[in-house]
Protein backbone atom coordinates (compact mmCIF):
# COMPACT_ATOMS: atom_id res chain seq x y z
CA UNK A 1 0.00 0.00 0.00
CA UNK A 2 1.77 3.39 -0.82
CA UNK A 3 1.13 6.69 1.39
CA UNK A 4 -1.53 7.66 -1.13
CA UNK A 5 -3.74 4.73 -0.45
CA UNK A 6 -3.46 5.10 3.35
CA UNK A 7 -4.93 8.64 3.03
CA UNK A 8 -7.81 7.72 1.30
CA UNK A 9 -11.40 6.81 2.18
CA UNK A 10 -11.83 2.55 1.33
CA UNK A 11 -14.87 2.75 -0.90
CA UNK A 12 -16.98 -0.51 -1.25
CA UNK A 13 -19.03 -0.70 -4.92
CA UNK A 14 -21.63 -2.80 -6.00
CA UNK A 15 -22.20 -3.12 -9.61
CA UNK A 16 -20.19 -3.18 -12.10
CA UNK A 17 -22.13 -3.06 -14.92
CA UNK A 18 -20.86 -0.59 -17.91
CA UNK A 19 -21.54 2.21 -15.39
CA UNK A 20 -19.80 0.36 -11.90
CA UNK A 21 -17.32 -0.51 -13.80
CA UNK A 22 -16.36 3.24 -15.08
CA UNK A 23 -16.46 4.55 -11.64
CA UNK A 24 -14.40 1.99 -10.23
CA UNK A 25 -11.39 2.89 -12.13
CA UNK A 26 -11.09 6.16 -11.40
CA UNK A 27 -11.46 5.31 -7.35
CA UNK A 28 -8.36 3.30 -8.50
CA UNK A 29 -6.40 5.53 -10.13
CA UNK A 30 -7.43 7.84 -6.91
CA UNK A 31 -5.38 5.43 -5.03
CA UNK A 32 -8.89 4.54 -2.85
CA UNK A 33 -8.92 1.11 -1.58
CA UNK A 34 -11.90 -0.40 -3.37
CA UNK A 35 -13.89 -3.35 -2.85
CA UNK A 36 -16.00 -4.57 -5.33
CA UNK A 37 -19.00 -6.67 -6.09
CA UNK A 38 -20.80 -8.08 -8.96
CA UNK A 39 -23.65 -10.38 -9.25
CA UNK A 40 -21.42 -12.30 -12.24
CA UNK A 41 -18.08 -12.44 -10.90
CA UNK A 42 -15.98 -11.89 -14.03
CA UNK A 43 -16.76 -7.90 -14.25
CA UNK A 44 -15.05 -7.74 -10.42
CA UNK A 45 -12.36 -10.56 -11.25
CA UNK A 46 -11.80 -8.15 -14.34
CA UNK A 47 -10.59 -5.09 -12.19
CA UNK A 48 -8.26 -6.94 -9.43
CA UNK A 49 -4.73 -6.47 -11.12
CA UNK A 50 -5.99 -2.89 -11.12
CA UNK A 51 -6.09 -3.33 -7.26
CA UNK A 52 -9.77 -4.06 -6.53
CA UNK A 53 -10.32 -6.01 -4.09
CA UNK A 54 -13.21 -8.92 -4.76
CA UNK A 55 -15.58 -9.68 -2.67
CA UNK A 56 -17.68 -13.22 -3.05
CA UNK A 57 -20.62 -11.47 -1.83
CA UNK A 58 -22.79 -8.45 -1.26
CA UNK A 59 -22.23 -8.77 2.08
CA UNK A 60 -18.99 -9.47 2.39
CA UNK A 61 -18.23 -6.29 0.11
CA UNK A 62 -20.54 -4.17 2.20
CA UNK A 63 -18.61 -5.19 5.77
CA UNK A 64 -15.38 -4.01 3.80
CA UNK A 65 -15.88 -0.09 3.82
CA UNK A 66 -18.37 2.45 5.82
CA UNK A 67 -19.28 4.08 2.54
CA UNK A 68 -20.82 1.57 0.62
CA UNK A 69 -21.82 2.62 -3.35
CA UNK A 70 -24.91 1.11 -5.08
CA UNK A 71 -25.00 1.29 -9.18
CA UNK A 72 -27.17 -1.46 -9.93
CA UNK A 73 -29.79 -1.93 -12.69
CA UNK A 74 -32.73 -0.57 -11.17
CA UNK A 75 -34.78 -0.37 -7.67
CA UNK A 76 -35.44 -4.07 -7.72
CA UNK A 77 -31.83 -5.48 -7.95
CA UNK A 78 -30.77 -2.87 -5.39
CA UNK A 79 -33.48 -4.74 -2.77
CA UNK A 80 -32.25 -8.40 -4.56
CA UNK A 81 -28.35 -7.42 -3.82
CA UNK A 82 -28.70 -6.17 -0.36
CA UNK A 83 -31.88 -8.28 0.74
CA UNK A 84 -30.47 -9.58 4.51
CA UNK A 85 -27.06 -7.68 4.09
CA UNK A 86 -25.96 -5.82 7.74
CA UNK A 87 -25.93 -2.16 7.08
CA UNK A 88 -25.10 -1.18 10.30
CA UNK A 89 -23.09 1.91 10.53
CA UNK A 90 -23.07 2.44 6.73
CA UNK A 91 -23.22 4.97 4.89
CA UNK A 92 -25.22 4.21 1.52
CA UNK A 93 -24.91 5.97 -1.62
CA UNK A 94 -27.31 4.49 -4.17
CA UNK A 95 -26.47 5.70 -7.83
CA UNK A 96 -28.92 3.78 -9.63
CA UNK A 97 -31.43 4.95 -11.45
CA UNK A 98 -35.05 4.82 -9.82
CA UNK A 99 -38.41 6.80 -9.23
CA UNK A 100 -38.21 9.64 -6.58
CA UNK A 101 -40.68 7.41 -4.88
CA UNK A 102 -38.53 4.66 -5.31
CA UNK A 103 -35.65 6.88 -3.78
CA UNK A 104 -37.65 7.95 -0.83
CA UNK A 105 -38.83 4.63 -0.10
CA UNK A 106 -35.17 3.61 -0.23
CA UNK A 107 -34.07 6.22 2.04
CA UNK A 108 -36.41 4.74 4.44
CA UNK A 109 -35.71 1.24 4.38
CA UNK A 110 -31.51 2.31 5.15
CA UNK A 111 -32.14 4.23 7.73
CA UNK A 112 -34.48 1.55 9.08
CA UNK A 113 -31.01 -0.71 9.09
CA UNK A 114 -29.13 1.70 10.80
CA UNK A 115 -27.45 2.91 7.24
CA UNK A 116 -27.50 6.82 6.60
CA UNK A 117 -28.21 7.20 3.10
CA UNK A 118 -28.04 9.20 0.18
CA UNK A 119 -29.93 9.26 -3.30
CA UNK A 120 -27.49 10.10 -6.55
CA UNK A 121 -28.83 10.59 -10.23
CA UNK A 122 -26.12 10.16 -12.85
CA UNK A 123 -26.25 12.79 -15.40
CA UNK A 124 -23.18 11.34 -17.16
CA UNK A 125 -22.35 8.16 -19.75
CA UNK A 126 -19.37 5.97 -18.77
CA UNK A 127 -16.44 7.38 -21.35
CA UNK A 128 -17.23 11.02 -19.50
CA UNK A 129 -16.57 9.13 -16.21
CA UNK A 130 -13.12 10.44 -15.18
CA UNK A 131 -12.73 13.26 -17.57
CA UNK A 132 -14.18 16.46 -15.48
CA UNK A 133 -13.53 18.50 -19.27
CA UNK A 134 -16.87 16.00 -20.31
CA UNK A 135 -19.22 18.49 -18.17
CA UNK A 136 -20.89 15.50 -16.71
CA UNK A 137 -21.93 15.14 -12.76
CA UNK A 138 -24.08 13.25 -10.27
CA UNK A 139 -27.40 14.50 -8.87
CA UNK A 140 -27.16 13.94 -4.78
CA UNK A 141 -29.63 14.35 -2.11
CA UNK A 142 -31.16 13.28 1.10
CA UNK A 143 -28.36 13.81 3.92
CA UNK A 144 -26.44 16.75 3.63
CA UNK A 145 -24.27 16.21 6.63
CA UNK A 146 -23.77 12.69 4.52
CA UNK A 147 -22.58 14.36 1.46
CA UNK A 148 -20.46 16.79 2.48
CA UNK A 149 -18.79 14.12 5.17
CA UNK A 150 -17.85 12.27 1.45
CA UNK A 151 -18.09 14.90 -1.01
CA UNK A 152 -14.66 14.59 -1.96
CA UNK A 153 -14.49 10.92 -2.63
CA UNK A 154 -17.69 11.30 -4.49
CA UNK A 155 -16.57 13.74 -6.78
CA UNK A 156 -13.27 11.31 -7.54
CA UNK A 157 -16.06 9.96 -10.58
CA UNK A 158 -17.14 12.98 -11.84
CA UNK A 159 -18.68 16.74 -10.36
CA UNK A 160 -21.42 16.50 -7.74
CA UNK A 161 -24.26 18.38 -7.24
CA UNK A 162 -26.03 18.50 -4.09
CA UNK A 163 -30.03 19.48 -4.61
CA UNK A 164 -31.74 18.74 -1.32
CA UNK A 165 -32.31 17.12 1.45
CA UNK A 166 -35.28 15.16 0.47
CA UNK A 167 -33.85 12.00 -0.82
CA UNK A 168 -36.46 11.54 -3.89
CA UNK A 169 -34.82 15.32 -5.42
CA UNK A 170 -31.79 13.21 -7.23
CA UNK A 171 -34.00 11.39 -8.80
CA UNK A 172 -36.46 13.74 -9.47
CA UNK A 173 -34.00 16.58 -11.16
CA UNK A 174 -32.69 13.12 -13.27
CA UNK A 175 -35.84 12.53 -14.98
CA UNK A 176 -36.61 15.92 -15.19
CA UNK A 177 -33.12 16.42 -17.39
CA UNK A 178 -33.58 13.14 -19.29
CA UNK A 179 -37.20 14.16 -20.11
CA UNK A 180 -36.34 17.42 -21.52
CA UNK A 181 -33.12 15.46 -23.56
CA UNK A 182 -36.48 12.83 -25.15
CA UNK A 183 -38.39 16.17 -26.24
CA UNK A 184 -35.26 17.67 -27.48
CA UNK A 185 -34.50 14.07 -29.53
CA UNK A 186 -37.87 14.29 -30.70
CA UNK A 187 -37.65 17.51 -31.79
CA UNK A 188 -34.12 16.76 -33.97
CA UNK A 189 -36.07 13.71 -35.43
CA UNK A 190 -38.57 15.13 -36.71
CA UNK A 191 -36.70 17.75 -38.53
CA UNK A 192 -34.14 14.82 -39.66
CA UNK A 193 -37.29 13.40 -41.26
CA UNK A 194 -38.59 16.31 -42.89
CA UNK A 195 -35.53 16.13 -44.79
CA UNK A 196 -34.43 12.94 -45.33
CA UNK A 197 -36.28 12.70 -49.07
CA UNK A 198 -34.54 16.26 -50.23
CA UNK A 199 -31.29 16.89 -51.67
CA UNK A 200 -29.99 18.28 -48.23
CA UNK A 201 -27.09 17.16 -46.38
CA UNK A 202 -28.11 15.81 -43.33
CA UNK A 203 -24.28 16.72 -41.94
CA UNK A 204 -24.22 19.87 -43.25
CA UNK A 205 -27.81 20.12 -41.89
CA UNK A 206 -27.00 19.08 -38.28
CA UNK A 207 -24.91 22.30 -37.00
CA UNK A 208 -27.82 24.61 -38.04
CA UNK A 209 -30.48 22.39 -36.22
CA UNK A 210 -27.66 22.32 -32.98
CA UNK A 211 -27.15 26.17 -33.36
CA UNK A 212 -31.02 26.89 -32.85
CA UNK A 213 -31.58 24.54 -30.17
CA UNK A 214 -28.99 26.06 -28.31
CA UNK A 215 -30.05 29.29 -29.21
CA UNK A 216 -33.78 28.51 -28.30
CA UNK A 217 -33.66 26.46 -24.99
CA UNK A 218 -30.96 29.07 -23.31
CA UNK A 219 -32.96 31.75 -23.07
CA UNK A 220 -36.05 29.62 -23.28
CA UNK A 221 -35.88 27.69 -20.37
CA UNK A 222 -34.53 30.80 -18.31
CA UNK A 223 -37.76 32.54 -19.87
CA UNK A 224 -39.53 30.16 -18.49
CA UNK A 225 -38.70 29.84 -15.36
CA UNK A 226 -38.82 33.61 -14.78
CA UNK A 227 -42.42 33.19 -15.95
CA UNK A 228 -43.52 30.15 -13.91
CA UNK A 229 -41.87 32.14 -10.29
CA UNK A 230 -43.67 35.35 -11.57
CA UNK A 231 -46.92 33.98 -12.45
CA UNK A 232 -46.93 36.59 -15.31
CA UNK A 233 -47.31 34.97 -18.84
CA UNK A 234 -48.57 37.53 -20.49
CA UNK A 235 -45.93 38.82 -23.44
CA UNK A 236 -45.98 40.15 -27.30
CA UNK A 237 -43.06 38.20 -28.76
CA UNK A 238 -44.30 34.83 -29.63
CA UNK A 239 -47.20 34.32 -28.16
CA UNK A 240 -49.49 31.12 -27.96
CA UNK A 241 -52.33 32.76 -30.60
CA UNK A 242 -49.51 33.65 -32.97
CA UNK A 243 -47.74 30.13 -32.49
CA UNK A 244 -51.13 27.80 -32.79
CA UNK A 245 -51.82 29.82 -36.06
CA UNK A 246 -48.44 28.39 -37.32
CA UNK A 247 -49.22 25.06 -36.45
CA UNK A 248 -51.05 23.90 -39.81
CA UNK A 249 -48.29 25.12 -42.09
CA UNK A 250 -45.91 22.60 -39.63
CA UNK A 251 -48.46 19.92 -40.28
CA UNK A 252 -48.60 20.83 -43.72
CA UNK A 253 -45.28 20.49 -44.39
CA UNK A 254 -44.93 17.48 -42.55
CA UNK A 255 -47.42 16.02 -45.00
CA UNK A 256 -45.82 17.44 -47.98
CA UNK A 257 -43.08 15.60 -46.75
CA UNK A 258 -44.92 12.80 -46.15
CA UNK A 259 -43.29 12.72 -42.69
CA UNK A 260 -45.92 11.56 -39.55
CA UNK A 261 -46.41 14.28 -37.53
CA UNK A 262 -46.71 11.96 -33.96
CA UNK A 263 -43.51 13.63 -32.43
CA UNK A 264 -45.06 17.06 -32.49
CA UNK A 265 -48.77 16.61 -32.16
CA UNK A 266 -49.39 16.24 -29.01
CA UNK A 267 -47.09 19.85 -28.28
CA UNK A 268 -49.16 21.15 -30.72
CA UNK A 269 -52.19 19.78 -29.20
CA UNK A 270 -51.38 21.32 -26.20
CA UNK A 271 -51.33 24.91 -27.48
CA UNK A 272 -54.69 24.44 -28.88
CA UNK A 273 -55.64 23.44 -24.83
CA UNK A 274 -53.84 26.43 -23.67
CA UNK A 275 -55.21 28.77 -25.68
CA UNK A 276 -58.68 27.82 -25.30
CA UNK A 277 -57.94 28.36 -21.43
CA UNK A 278 -55.99 31.28 -21.50
CA UNK A 279 -56.07 35.12 -22.98
CA UNK A 280 -54.31 34.45 -26.28
CA UNK A 281 -51.80 36.99 -25.40
CA UNK A 282 -50.08 34.38 -23.21
CA UNK A 283 -46.62 32.83 -23.86
CA UNK A 284 -46.08 29.23 -23.90
CA UNK A 285 -44.81 29.12 -20.87
CA UNK A 286 -48.63 28.82 -19.01
CA UNK A 287 -48.65 25.45 -20.76
CA UNK A 288 -46.34 24.26 -18.02
CA UNK A 289 -49.45 24.93 -15.61
CA UNK A 290 -51.64 22.52 -17.83
CA UNK A 291 -49.73 19.35 -17.81
CA UNK A 292 -50.18 19.73 -13.63
CA UNK A 293 -52.53 17.26 -12.67
CA UNK A 294 -53.55 18.38 -9.38
CA UNK A 295 -54.71 16.45 -6.17
P1 LIG B 1 -25.54 -2.39 -16.96
O1 LIG B 1 -26.73 -3.01 -17.59
O2 LIG B 1 -24.29 -2.29 -17.74
O3 LIG B 1 -25.21 -3.14 -15.58
C1 LIG B 1 -26.24 -3.47 -14.70
C2 LIG B 1 -25.64 -3.90 -13.40
O4 LIG B 1 -26.69 -4.32 -12.50
C3 LIG B 1 -24.69 -5.11 -13.53
O5 LIG B 1 -23.72 -5.01 -12.53
C4 LIG B 1 -25.66 -6.26 -13.24
O6 LIG B 1 -25.00 -7.44 -12.82
C5 LIG B 1 -26.47 -5.68 -12.12
N1 LIG B 1 -27.73 -6.34 -11.89
C6 LIG B 1 -28.81 -6.37 -12.71
N2 LIG B 1 -29.81 -7.06 -12.14
C7 LIG B 1 -29.35 -7.48 -10.95
C8 LIG B 1 -29.92 -8.23 -9.89
N3 LIG B 1 -31.17 -8.69 -9.95
N4 LIG B 1 -29.16 -8.49 -8.80
C9 LIG B 1 -27.88 -8.02 -8.71
N5 LIG B 1 -27.29 -7.31 -9.69
C10 LIG B 1 -28.01 -7.02 -10.79
O7 LIG B 1 -26.01 -0.93 -16.47
P2 LIG B 1 -25.11 0.36 -16.20
O8 LIG B 1 -23.93 -0.03 -15.41
O9 LIG B 1 -24.95 1.11 -17.46
O10 LIG B 1 -26.12 1.20 -15.30
C11 LIG B 1 -26.16 1.07 -13.90
C12 LIG B 1 -27.04 2.18 -13.36
O11 LIG B 1 -26.48 3.44 -13.77
C13 LIG B 1 -28.47 2.12 -13.91
O12 LIG B 1 -29.40 2.44 -12.90
C14 LIG B 1 -28.45 3.18 -15.00
O13 LIG B 1 -29.72 3.75 -15.23
C15 LIG B 1 -27.48 4.20 -14.42
N6 LIG B 1 -26.91 5.06 -15.46
C16 LIG B 1 -26.26 4.49 -16.52
C17 LIG B 1 -25.79 5.30 -17.54
C18 LIG B 1 -25.10 4.71 -18.74
O14 LIG B 1 -24.97 5.44 -19.73
N7 LIG B 1 -24.65 3.47 -18.70
C19 LIG B 1 -26.00 6.76 -17.50
C20 LIG B 1 -26.61 7.24 -16.30
C21 LIG B 1 -27.08 6.42 -15.34
P3 LIG B 1 -24.53 -8.53 -13.90
O15 LIG B 1 -23.21 -8.06 -14.42
O16 LIG B 1 -24.46 -9.77 -13.10
O17 LIG B 1 -25.59 -8.59 -14.96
Amino acid sequence: MTANTIEKTPVTLLGLGAMGTALARTWLAAGHPLTVWNRTPASAEALAPEGAKVADTAAEAVAASTLVIVCLLDDASVETALDGVDLTGKDLVNLTTTTPAQARTRAAWAEERGARYLDGGIMAVPPMVGIPEAGGYVFYSGSRELFELHRESLAVPVNTTYVGEDAGFAALHDVALLSAMYGMFAGASHAFALIREEDIDPVAFAPLLGDWIRAMVGPGVDGTARRLASGDHDDTDSNLAMQVAGTPTFLATAEGQGVSPELVLPYFELMRRGLEANSAGQEATSLVDLLVRKG
